[in-house]
């Protein structure tokens, strides 16, 4: 008798609980949507700020203004964490064509990618080789690269649901395209940009020139897809037509920058943190609108919805905005050298990186238990329509943060337009939704009151049934 007594206790409490839970999370939810701050910050940091490339003016005036913010929320903490971060000038606009004979050209809309190196004053003129990647490069060897501009022009493979994982077929070819085009006596590099769209829009992104000496660093630039199928069907009917280029953009010294933090210390843990973090420097096309402001400002509302629904956390929950995810991660690595230096315990690290759309779960990072724990969690957020909950992968910030015992995980939204604005000039404001964004900044906002009220070693309702 008294052994069914128990189960009967355990099972009231454990229904409970998950009552309680069901009922936080109408309470976030409904937070977000009627009283969030997420699309007024976001409003600020793009359309009075704009653009925020790591050294610039706009990166300088968004740590402060952030800064400012969280000040404002009444949190337990707020500060600035100094990193020194790479500062590259696009300088004035870049100017490209296609000429097919002496004074008959079509011009063509490219930008430089970041890092590039400029082309001479006067511009660069060559003939141009159109490769599909860096194998069929290197296959091809010196004699057939020499002196020519490569043309990396693998698309994104559009069958793909998973469109980071399309993004992640391609980004070698801009990433490290002018470094092995260098070594191979290259004049320059025009990469497709990582768009799964045809429009005329470039893309920019971050790119290396490894260990290759000085002379051989050669320009880059990404063409737009549209410019891309022209050149290549122009180069299929006149393989001797010449790609004109010019870019002043330039690698200036390294400069102070910050990471921008708040924390809500907590009640019962407090040397356990919660983090949650987007980064807050962008490309200099748009106004990173989607990348990344959108995650920045609902991290920012993560823990004024956790104070706003009366949630009093019991581990420290702290924000992170991060400089210089973009071409560098200087941020992300200065924050967890900091960490382990301090041996800060960051049981969960949460980044939302991925565009300010609809939110569909999460991918999480961590030991197959600590991810069961956290499936058993799974039907309170089914009424919010989040259900991917999958294992592997996380974000750039929070992926220096992993370690044996800990969980670090992404937010996952909708991803089948983010590469329509990703790193171009129409990242902007007015292509996030409102509600999406609040959105995700509730969804972040339960999955955190979740960590902080089980913690990662009792994390679900099942497991506490089988004690
Ligand atoms: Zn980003």
């Amino acid at each position: 008798m008294k052994f069914f007594l128990t189960i009967l206790v355990v099972l009231l409490s454990f229904n409970l609980t998950a009552q309680d839970d069901a009922e936080m999370f109408k309470t976030i939810y409904k937070q977000s949507l009627t009283n969030g701050k997420s699309y007024e910050w976001l409003s600020h940091l793009s359309n009075n700020i704009g653009s925020r490339l790591s050294g610039s003016l706009g990166a300088e005036r968004a740590v402060e203004y952030t800064k400012e913010e969280l000040e404002k929320l009444g949190l337990d903490k707020v500060w600035l964490q100094p990193v020194m971060v790479p500062r590259w000038v696009r300088g004035a606009p870049e100017f490209a064509f296609i000429e097919t004979a002496p004074g008959q050209t079509t011009q063509v809309n490219i930008c430089a990618l970041g890092g590039s190196v400029a082309t001479p004053l006067g511009g660069l003129k060559a003939n141009v080789i159109e490769v599909k990647g860096i194998d069929e490069l290197k296959a091809l060897g010196k004699s057939k690269v020499e002196g020519k501009i490569v043309f990396f022009n693998r698309p994104m493979q559009p069958d793909l649901i998973q469109t980071f994982e399309s993004y992640g077929g391609c980004a070698d070819q801009r990433y490290s395209g002018a470094y092995e085009a260098g070594k191979l006596g290259a004049a320059g590099v025009i990469v497709r940009s990582l768009n799964l769209r045809l429009d005329d829009l470039p893309h920019t992104g971050a790119m290396t020139y490894g260990d290759l000496p000085v002379s051989q660093r050669i320009p880059s630039a990404a063409i737009s897809t549209n410019d891309a199928e022209l050149l290549s069907s122009m180069l299929a009917l006149d393989k001797n037509l010449k790609f004109y280029f010019k870019q002043q953009c330039q690698q200036l010294s390294d400069v102070q920058s910050y990471n921008v933090i708040g924390q809500i210390t907590g009640s019962e843990f407090p040397d356990e943190y919660i983090l949650v973090g987007g980064h807050l420097d962008s490309w200099d096309l748009g106004d990173g609108s989607h990348d990344d402001g959108a995650g920045v400002v609902q991290s920012m509302d993560v823990l004024r919805l956790l104070k706003e629904s009366g949630i009093k956390p019991k581990r420290s929950i702290r924000v992170v905005l991060f400089m210089n995810e973009e071409n560098g991660l200087r941020g992300a690595l200065k924050y967890a050298e900091e960490a382990k230096r301090k041996g800060e315990n960051h049981i969960f690290s949460l980044e939302s990186d991925a565009g300010g759309f609809t939110p569909r779960g999460f991918q999480f990072d961590g030991s197959e238990a600590a991810f069961n724990k956290v499936l058993g969690w799974q039907s309170l957020f089914k009424p919010y329509l989040i259900h991917y909950f999958e294992k592997g992968g996380s974000g750039a910030d929070v992926g220096p943060l992993k370690t044996a015992t800990n969980v670090v995980a992404g937010l996952r939204p909708d991803s089948q337009r983010y590469f329509d604005h990703h790193h171009a000039a129409n990242d902007t404001f007015e292509h996030v939704n409102k509600r999406e964004l609040e959105l995700g900044a509730a969804t972040m906002t339960a999955l955190v009151y979740l960590f902080d009220k089980y913690g990662i070693e009792t994390i679900s309702h099942t497991e506490k049934l089988k004690d």
